[in-house]
């Protein structure tokens, strides 16, 4: 039983001398010292062993046992440090070699546009200020004193959901619930800006949506002037269009301002020589805007004779087409990745 022991032991030798993976050691570590391994079957055999015999083989067993178990152990670790050695040597990191390149996207125009603009007034002190998009015919068109025969209100103009509640068609029934909010809270003064989404039955072509965006900004206090409201306006589009940028407010009639007025801006592309982009009239024409009507006021609860204001609403469409010089509204929601690559 020793010589087979010892025979064992040399034959186990030269299998662990050509094994070069962990899964031969595992392999060898089963053929010997495996539940049904031969270490351990000539182990079992012992017993039938006489007294005196036993303990000198149980020796040579243990012994050849304790040798298996540790070289595998051993030769397992040599394998693990030089698969290591190999692993690290292979990913050295060549600091030479150029960097990968990862598509990051970009921001839509639109967004681009909402947030310049955005800044801009914050910038001045106003805060951001959102409502829902669908709306009651109250806040939409009663509050802000639009007649009832006003065009928009049509059914044709405007997606009704039912009589009284519809899709927005501007942001200003933001400015409604705003005053009436300040008004709620001791809120007065308000200055507050206000980007969204705007819906109208339009057909679309090259410069209507059905979907669109407005800013709207607006403003309540005391002592609120027409100068006040241009010297605003005036900041806007230099900070917008630049510094030689010079306005022009053009009489108009809103039912929710009054004074109306249009403003147009010197063309930031010709500087009011004229040009493509403002169809060779120097001037382009960028938002509309008001004094508050006092029946607006006086709709929200707040003294017309006490508190006065001013609005201004823009089309953001409208100002990325000049900007960007997009000649199609309808290229900024097809989401063709090659157009908004561009900006
Ligand atoms: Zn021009």
């Amino acid at each position: 039983m020793k010589e087979k022991l010892l025979s064992l032991k040399e034959e186990a030798v030269k299998l662990l001398e050509d094994a070069n993976t962990v899964e031969e050691l595992d392999a060898i570590r089963v053929k010997y010292l495996g539940k049904k391994g031969e270490l351990t079957k000539i182990l079992k055999d012992m017993g039938r062993l006489s007294k005196e015999e036993k303990p000198a083989v149980g020796k040579v067993a243990n012994e050849v046992r304790e040798f298996l178990t540790d070289t595998i152990s051993s030769e397992k670790e040599r394998i693990y440090n030089s698969m290591m050695k190999e692993k690290i040597e292979k990913e050295t990191i060549d600091v030479t070699l150029p960097g990968k390149n990862t598509k990051v996207g970009k921001k839509h125009p639109i967004s681009r546009m909402i947030d310049e603009v955005s800044e801009i007034f914050i910038g001045m002190g106003f805060s951001i200020a959102e409502g829902p998009e669908v709306e009651t015919v109250e806040n939409n068109f009663d509050a802000l004193n639009s007649p009832q025969d006003h065009p928009s209100r049509d059914m044709s103009d405007t997606f009704y959901f039912s009589e009284d509640v519809l899709l927005r068609t501007q942001t200003s029934p933001v400015q409604i619930r705003a005053m009436k909010e300040a008004v709620k809270n001791d809120g007065l003064p308000l200055k507050i800006l206000v980007p969204g989404r705007c819906f109208r039955a339009d057909t679309p072509d090259a410069t209507h949506s059905p979907m669109f965006h407005q800013i709207e900004l607006l403003v309540v206090g005391k002592d609120i002037t027409m100068t006040e409201f241009k010297g605003t306006m005036n900041t806007f589009v230099e900070k917008l269009f630049g510094k030689d940028t010079k306005t022009k407010f053009r009489p108009h009639n809103f039912p929710f301002t009054e004074p109306s007025a249009e403003v147009d801006v010197t063309c930031f592309k010709c500087g009011g020589e004229g040009c493509p982009v403002c169809k060779g009239e120097g001037w382009i024409e960028i938002l509309g805007s008001g004094m508050v009507h006092p029946n607006v006021l006086r709709n929200c609860g707040i003294d017309p004779d006490e508190y006065s204001g001013f609005a201004a609403g823009m089309g953001v469409e409208r100002l990325a087409m000049l900007k960007y010089e997009i000649d199609d509204i309808r290229l900024l929601f097809e989401n063709d990745i090659r157009f908004l690559d561009q900006f």
